[in-house]
């Protein structure tokens, strides 16, 4: 699948009751070639108006966040756990993370980034379920060739003042793996006998994705 053709398939996705309150569906936003993807949690009120992702407040400080390392939206791809705003902002519920799971996948697919930017917990829980995001934010990861690096959602310095210095900190290892330096990254341990399952795990899971996105189609 193209990114284009992506994009105008996942405006037209039904598969979860967050489509039924959202206005539209946000897919994602940014350079399609980038080599860094930051995946957030949902569509707010704003990004539900304008179909763009952290275009509101949050979207503001997570420029700041990228200016302080010298980069622009236009040199990253941004995206969401769930791509419709859940009612109020509430959180997304596990069925709705579920279903909009191939949809992310398949983002992932197409755009192949080397480093991921988690931002916050749901972004997180994705990748690293059993992590605590107090005790890994700012933190990068290498697992199956991939950097991943932990922060907090910029929405909670919107909330919580002194989370702004932690954040433009935390983004301070993003430059450093841009800048080659491997020191910085923790390489997880994956025992090869949890491969063999993943492995089969995840074709499992492709095949599901597959049909789903193909019902859609
Ligand atoms: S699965 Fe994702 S894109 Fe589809 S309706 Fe639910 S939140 Fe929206």
């Amino acid at each position: 699948m193209t990114y284009k053709e992506y994009i105008t398939k996942c405006k037209k996705c039904k598969s979860c009751r967050l489509r039924k309150s959202a206005t539209q569906v946000v897919p994602g936003d940014g350079n399609p070639k980038a080599e860094i993807m930051f995946i957030g949690e949902a569509p707010g009120a704003s990004e539900d108006k304008e179909g763009i992702p952290f275009c509101g407040a949050a979207g503001k400080f997570l420029e700041e966040m990228l200016a302080s390392i010298d980069l622009k939206r236009e040199n990253v791809f941004i995206t969401n756990i769930v791509k419709c705003r859940p009612p109020g902002n509430r959180d997304p519920q596990d069925d709705e993370i579920k279903a909009c799971k191939p949809w992310t996948n398949e983002l992932i697919k197409i755009i192949r980034p080397k480093v991921f930017i988690l931002l916050g917990r749901f972004a997180m829980a994705k990748f690293f379920p059993s992590f605590k995001i107090s005790q890994v934010h700012g933190k990068a990861y290498k697992k199956w060739d991939r950097v991943f690096v932990v922060m907090y959602h910029p929405a909670v310095a919107l909330y919580n003042g002194s989370f702004r210095e932690v954040m433009l900190a935390d983004m301070k290892i993003l430059r450093e793996i841009l800048d080659g330096k491997q020191d910085s990254i923790n390489v997880l341990d994956i025992p090869k006998s949890d491969i063999k399952t993943r492995l089969e795990k995840r074709r499992e899971e492709k095949r599901k994705e597959n049909s789903q996105i193909g019902i859609l189609s």
